[in-house]
C-alpha cells in the first residue's frame, strides 16, 4: 500500500540569514582578503556571502589562538574548561531548531537528519568532553598530561557541525585552542557556532572559524604556527596533508574514506536487515564515509533480499530536504554529483546491472535516486571506490571465510556491519574484519563514548571515547609524524 503524503515543511523562519559573514578571529568577526557564495544545494539559491581566508587571515586566526592558549586557556584549571563545555552544548541544545535548518538549507540533508541525528549528536560531543576536561588526569595517560597547544582542524561538508564537535569538543577540553576551516560549501553553521562562542564568552583566541576552499586548508595545515592537525576528508587530500606534516614535528591525525561491507548472512530476519541497509546507505544520501556502500549478502537469500530491498527502496521520499517527512535530499554540489554520475555510468560500463528506485528528480538542484547495483565483482570500480552518494553495490558469498576475503578487499578500513543472529559468529567475524567499526545487527550508530576511527588508507587516529582525547594531549605513544 502507498501512503499519499500532505507537505509538512520545516520554518525557515527560524534562521536569520546575513548577506555576508566575516572570518571569526580573536573572538570577533572580522572582514578578509575576499568572498565566495554558498548556496543552498536542493534550490541552487544563494544563501549568503562568505568570506575566503587568505595567507594574512590564517597567520592572523593562528596568531589569535596562539595567544590564548598561552595566556589562558592552557593556564585554566579542567574545571573553568568544563564549564564553558558545558555552557556551549546548552547553547547547542537551545539553538537546536535553528541550527537543523541551517544546516538543512547549506547542505541539503532532510530536516529529520539534521534535527534528530547532526544537531543532538554535536552538543552530546560537548557535554561529554565537558566532563572529561577536569578529569583528564585519570584518562589513562599519566597524572597530568599536558595540551598539545594550537590545533588545525579540516573538516568535510557531510556532517558540517557535528564534524566541528569531534573536532573543537575534544581539542578544549585537553586545553587546546582551534583554528578551524569548515568546508566551502557547508560554512554556515560554523559561523553560528562563532557566534554561540561569543554567547558563552568563551576567551578570545580560544576558537577561531576561517572560512575559504582547500587553499585555506592548505595554508592552515601547512603553518609553521600548528602543532597538531587534525583532518576529515577524502584519502587523497589526507595523503597531501601527510605529505605536508612530514617531519614537522605536527601531531596529525587522519578520518578519511571509506568503503565499508555490510555482511548480511541466511539467518538474519530479512526485513530487519533491509532496514539496516537503507540506514546503511541511504542516510545523508551515502554522503558519510563509514557509509554501507557494498552489500555482501549470502548467496542463499540474495534474491529474496534484493526483492525486500527494492520493494523497501520505492518507498523512500526524496524531495525538498526542509520537509518532515524526506527520506533522501539533495547531493551537496554540482561536483558531487558529476562524480556519483561518473562512478556509476564506469559500473555499468564494466557489467554491472543499475536499478534505481523510481523517484521523480527536482528540476532544479542536485539529485540522484537511490540505487543498486547487482552482478558487481570485487575488481569493479563501484566497488573498490568511495562514491559518497545513494549508491549501493551488491556482492554475494557463500561461506563466513570468503565474507571477510570480500569484505577486508579495499584499500579502506572505516566500517563494517554484520547481520546474523549467532553471536558467535558476530564474534568470529568481527575479530577478522579490518574495520574501525564494527556494528552487528544495526548500522551507523553514533555515541561520544565510543571512538571511531580507520585502517589503512581510512586514516589513523581515534575520535570519541577515552581515545580520543589520546589525539589531543602530549602522551606517549601519540601518532607523531
Ligand atoms: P576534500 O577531502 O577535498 O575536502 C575536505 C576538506 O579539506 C574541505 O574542507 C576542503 O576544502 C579541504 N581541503 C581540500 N584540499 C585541501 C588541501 N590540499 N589541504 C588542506 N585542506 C584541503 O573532499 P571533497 O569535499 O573534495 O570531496 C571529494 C571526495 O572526498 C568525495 O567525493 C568523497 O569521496 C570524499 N570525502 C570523504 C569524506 C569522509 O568523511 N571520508 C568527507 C568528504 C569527502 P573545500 O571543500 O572547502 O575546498
Amino acid at each position: 500500500m502507498r501512503f499519499e503524503y500532505a507537505p509538512a515543511p520545516e520554518s525557515r523562519s527560524v534562521v536569520t540569514l546575513r548577506d555576508s559573514y566575516g572570518l571569526f578571529i580573536g573572538g570577533e568577526f572580522v572582514a578578509g582578503s575576499s568572498v565566495f557564495k554558498t548556496i543552498s544545494p536542493a534550490t541552487e539559491e544563494v544563501l549568503a556571502e562568505v568570506t575566503h581566508a587568505g595567507p594574512e587571515d590564517v597567520d592572523r586566526a593562528v596568531a589569535a589562538a596562539r595567544q590564548a592558549y598561552e595566556r589562558v586557556w592552557s593556564v585554566m584549571p579542567g574545571r573553568e574548561r568544563g564549564k564553558y563545555l558545558f555552557r556551549i552544548a546548552r547553547l547547542l541544545q537551545e539553538r537546536a531548531r535553528e541550527l537543523a535548518v541551517l544546516e538543512t538549507m547549506d547542505n541539503g540533508k532532510p530536516i529529520r537528519e539534521s534535527r534528530d541525528v547532526d544537531i543532538p549528536l554535536a552538543a552530546a560531543h560537548f557535554f561529554y568532553h565537558a566532563g572529561w576536561a577536569d578529569k583528564l588526569g585519570y584518562a589513562g595517560f599519566g597524572p597530568s598530561p599536558r595540551p598539545l597547544g594550537v590545533v588545525g582542524q579540516v573538516i568535510p561538508w557531510n556532517f558540517p557541525l557535528l564534524m566541528l564537535a569531534w573536532k573543537i569538543a575534544p581539542a578544549l577540553a585537553c586545553g587546546n585552542t582551534v583554528v578551524l576551516k569548515p568546508a566551502e560549501t557547508t560554512p554556515l553553521t560554523a559561523l553560528v557556532f562563532a557566534e554561540i562562542c561569543q554567547q558563552a564568552d568563551l576567551p578570545s583566541g580560544v576558537v577561531n572559524i576561517v572560512t575559504g576552499d582547500g587553499s585555506t586548508g592548505q595554508l592552515l595545515v601547512a603553518h609553521p604556527g600548528i602543532d597538531k592537525v587534525a583532518f576529515t576528508g577524502s584519502t587523497a587530500v589526507g595523503k597531501e596533508i601527510a605529505r605536508a606534516c612530514a617531519v614537522s614535528g605536527k601531531r596529525l591525525t587522519l578520518e578519511l574514506g571509506g568503503k565499508a561491507a555490510n555482511v548480511v548472512f541466511d539467518d538474519s530476519p530479512v526485513d530487519q536487515a533491509v532496514e539496516g541497509i537503507v540506514n546503511g546507505i541511504f542516510f545523508n544520501q551515502g554522503h558519510v564515509c563509514c557509509a554501507g556502500s557494498r552489500l555482501l549478502v549470502q548467496e542463499s537469500i540474495a534474491d529474496e533480499l534484493l526483492s525486500a530491498l527494492k520493494r523497501r527502496m520505492t518507498t523512500l521520499r526524496l524531495g525538498d530536504p526542509m520537509d518532515k517527512n524526506t527520506d533522501i535530499g539533495a547531493i551537496n554540489s554540482r561536483p558531487q554529483l558529476d562524480k556519483i554520475q561518473e562512478l556509476t555510468a564506469s559500473g555499468e560500463a564494466e557489467g554491472a546491472e543499475r536499478w534505481s528506485a523510481p523517484c521523480p528528480l527536482p528540476d532544479r538542484g542536485f539529485w540522484f535516486p537511490p540505487t543498486v547495483f547487482t552482478g558487481v565483482s570485487a575488481a569493479h570500480r563501484i566497488a573498490q571506490e568511495e562514491i559518497f552518494g545513494p549508491v549501493l553495490s551488491v556482492l554475494t558469498f557463500r561461506t563466513p571465510a570468503e565474507a571477510i576475503e570480500k569484505a577486508n578487499n579495499t584499500p579502506y578500513g572505516l566500517s563494517a556491519g554484520v547481520w546474523t543472529e549467532k553471536g558467535s559468529l558476530i564474534l568470529w567475524m568481527a575479530s577478522r574484519l579490518r574495520a574501525g567499526v564494527v556494528w552487528a545487527n544495526t548500522f551507523n550508530r553514533f555515541d561520544p563514548a565510543a571512538p571511531f576511527g580507520g585502517y589503512k588508507e581510512s586514516g589513523f587516529g581515534r575520535e570519541g571515547g577515552r581515545h580520543g582525547l589520546e589525539a589531543y594531549l602530549d602522551v606517549l605513544g601519540g601518532s607523531d609524524v
